[in-house]
């Protein structure tokens, strides 16, 4: 079943348009990365897709219903967590704060305290102090357990790995499979080719704005991935790990 349906998505800031015509699908229960280069679109995307960025045209259809004009807060409500780039805590809160703020819609599900812990056990015992004394890794599993606790359809995650070394990026990256089994489809945003070929069942590549690729991973070439990412003509791309 096709969760979310994005058509004919333009949007931007002021007079400058950063999204051009996009269309995606995601099916309920796939993992879809998105890709590109800095400043693709990729998080303005998901900012659109969260009601933080207005669509200045398209359409946006979650599970039927056009959310295009659907304010943020409500969208919450139907269903769609946003885990921001930067992870976006309220640092002067603890973390079992933090947590607590992210059920605050109310949803029913099977996510609470006690699940999301099971997920990332390593914030158990920090649970008491202000997240902004955690370090990056911890902040970042805390942003996505804060999403989690909504109980979200559609979780949107925005660069996970931004800032972190490589051995935090793997193990935030082992978590995934678990909010899948959990019930969510996963929509993530990644700069690094290789990691979201890792993860994802399928691609999309935002090259300046507009979609330049789409495919399963095993599917398209890694050349063709590297043309789409930068720009190249078709088969042209050379083997990038990045
Ligand atoms: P990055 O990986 O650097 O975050 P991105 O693919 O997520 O890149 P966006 O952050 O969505 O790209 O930016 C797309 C375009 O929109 C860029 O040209 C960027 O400069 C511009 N942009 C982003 N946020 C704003 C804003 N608040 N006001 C004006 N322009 C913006």
């Amino acid at each position: 079943m096709t969760l979310l349906e994005v058509r004919g998505l333009d949007a931007g800031y002021g007079d400058f348009q950063a999204l051009f015509g996009i269309d995606v699908n995601v099916a309920e229960g796939e993992t879809l990365a998105m890709i590109g280069a800095n400043g693709a679109g990729k998080t303005t995307f998901l900012r659109v897709l969260a009601g933080q960025v207005p669509a200045w045209a398209g359409s946006i259809m979650f599970d039927g219903t056009d959310i295009a004009h659907v304010k943020a807060h409500r969208r919450v409500g139907l269903g769609i967590a946003l885990v921001p780039e930067g992870r976006m805590l309220f640092g002067s809160l603890t973390v079992r704060e933090n947590l607590i703020i992210g059920a605050h819609a109310g949803r029913a599900g099977r996510w609470n305290l006690d699940t999301v812990l099971d997920v990332f056990p390593l914030i158990r015992p920090l649970l008491d102090r202000p997240s902004h004394v955690l370090s990056g890794g911890e902040q970042q599993s805390v942003a996505i357990g804060r999403a989690l606790m909504s109980n979200p359809r559609l979780i949107l995650l925005d660069e996970v790995s931004l800032g972190l070394a490589p051995v935090v990026v793997k193990s935030l990256y082992e978590a995934l499979p678990a909010l899948s089994e959990g019930g969510a489809t996963v929509l993530l945003v990644e700069q690094d080719i290789g990691q979201a070929l890792e993860v994802a069942s399928r691609l999309v590549c935002l090259l300046e704005g507009r979609v330049s690729l789409e495919g399963k991973p095993d599917g398209v070439a890694r050349s063709d991935i590297t043309a789409a990412y930068f720009g190249l003509p078709a088969g042209s791309g050379s083997e990038a790990s990045s």
